[in-house]
């Protein structure tokens, strides 16, 4: 029997690519991250929302290792993230990170900021690297100005150059950190444009954004986070308009 289309949309075909169990996490005697169990499959997309200082940037950033958990296993595509070196560099190779302040080096060009970890991370002959780059420029309609520098770039271009950075190392997995809050906002959209491409395009993504039209539009599944915890996850539809959780209603009451 055919499945009703938001079902499908909330449970894409394929194995987790990412799963989380039972993970805790410590910073001294704070416990930031509480008994998170998390499975993203291939190609998903989710939201992570929830208040500031809920947890959510700490959660996103262990997923490549950024931080460290203390307790609870992480396997992403297959891999699981412990004090291994060799793990972290197999599954950052995978996952591609997008910062709230973009994060580009200053003092490099637009072109070589996407050239810099292919050229020497994975050993890409340059004339090579430099074709891949100039076809994510291109994509994140960014190309003609590839041979500026970040500090010539307004923010929202900035963003799209560090998408097409992270995209150069063709990632399995994009994790995006409130990718569009710290722009002005007639540059929003542009970013959000170049992210729904990327969904459309079958990537798997983890983003953390209040960007709840994106949410809408998007995402399979939302989750909300509150205070370390997961609190409540469903897709889009019944998030926005049947939010299970006081704690849920709340926020939403806040921010939309
Ligand atoms: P969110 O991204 O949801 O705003 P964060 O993951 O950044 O939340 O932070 C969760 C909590 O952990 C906050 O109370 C924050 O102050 C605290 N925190 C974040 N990073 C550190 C750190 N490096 N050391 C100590 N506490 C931290
Ligand atoms: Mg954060």
């Amino acid at each position: 029997m055919a499945q009703p289309a938001t079902s499908a949309r909330s449970f894409p075909d394929g194995e987790p690519i990412i799963r989380c169990s039972g993970l805790n996490k410590w910073y001294g005697e704070f416990h930031v991250l509480k008994n998170i169990d998390l499975s993203v499959r291939k190609g998903e997309r989710i939201v992570l929302c929830g208040p500031s200082g809920s947890g959510k940037s700490t959660l996103i950033r262990c997923l490549n290792r950024l931080e460290e958990h203390q307790q609870g296993s992480i396997v992403v595509d297959g891999i699981e993230l412990t004090g291994n070196l060799k793990n972290i560099e197999l599954v950052r190779r995978e996952v591609g990170m997008v910062f709230q302040h973009f994060n580009l080096f200053p003092h490099l060009t637009v072109l070589e900021n996407c050239t810099l970890a292919p050229i020497w991370v994975r050993k890409t002959p340059k004339a090579e690297a430099e074709e891949i780059a100039m076809r994510y420029l291109k994509r994140v309609r960014i190309a003609e100005q590839a041979h500026k520098f970040p500090g010539q770039l307004s923010g929202g271009q900035q963003q799209r150059v560090a998408i097409a950075r992270s995209l150069c190392m063709n990632p399995k997995i994009m994790l995006f950190d409130e990718p569009t809050s710290a722009l002005d906002p007639e540059m929003v959209k542009e970013v959000l444009d170049v992210m729904i491409g990327l969904a459309e395009d079958g990537m798997t993504m983890l983003c953390v954004t209040h960007e709840m039209g994106f949410a809408k539009s998007v995402a399979d599944r939302v989750i909300f986070m509150d205070r370390g915890e997961i609190v409540e996850q469903d897709t889009p539809d019944a998030f926005f308009t049947n939010p299970k959780s006081e704690r849920t209603r709340l926020f939403l009451s806040q921010i939309l």
